[in-house]
């Protein structure tokens, strides 16, 4: 895997198999990960935006899609995020933050970006992405995590902002998540539903 600032080497277009499996949402298969793939991908991450930070010294952005089960690189996963890079990109046209650096890995482990924003403050960064999370049609299946200029996580708590809740009972999604609350099947079928509305009213 090649960590060099290689921005925008990866297309983000839908392919055959993306088309495939979009339309019958049930063929949306991608590989199976396990845990130990998703561990070493989290401790890249983390390296990664330590490198990042070092050499843009700005907040930045690390987004991934919030794709429960084995399963993390699949046609709904990538289509996902492909929104997802628009609309950071687009909020931060309107707010005339400049985009210093982004890259976009597209990995067995899912598909994630990373970018160094230039911001009024990692407080408004955070603000502007917890908007996307809550208005955009597929907010919800976003993770838009904001680190300001020291590495720090900006949490939605210290945003004064609820959080989140389940895609299935509105309860706590991390209460939910903890205790397994809901079955893989029915939480898989749940997004693929949001994103088919999301398609079919575009
Ligand atoms: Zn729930």
């Amino acid at each position: 895997m090649t960590e060099a600032c290689n921005e925008q080497t990866v297309s983000l277009k839908a392919d055959d198999h993306d088309t495939a499996s979009l339309a019958d949402p049930a063929r949306d298969h991608g590989p199976v990960v396990g845990l130990e793939a998703v561990l070493a991908n989290k401790e890249a991450r983390v390296k990664r935006q330590r490198d990042w930070l070092k050499r843009h010294g700005m907040p930045l952005v690390s987004f991934s899609v919030n794709m429960p089960g084995p399963e993390k690189m699949t046609g709904i996963s990538k289509q996902i995020f492909k929104q997802g890079v628009q609309a950071i990109e687009a909020a931060c046209k309107e707010l005339g933050w400049t985009i210093a650096g982004e890259q976009i890995l597209l990995q067995e482990t899912g598909p994630e970006g990373i970018f160094a924003i230039d911001a009024r403050s990692a407080m408004m960064l955070k603000k502007q992405m917890i908007t996307i999370e809550r208005s955009h049609p597929l907010g919800r299946l976003m993770d838009l995590d904001v680190l300001d200029e020291s590495g720090k996580i900006i949490s939605r708590k210290g945003q004064q902002m609820p959080r989140r809740k389940c895609l299935i009972c509105d309860e706590d999604a991390v209460v939910c998540a903890r205790s397994r609350k809901h079955p893989l099947d029915e939480l898989i079928l749940r997004i693929k539903e949001i994103v088919n509305d999301e398609q079919c009213c575009r």
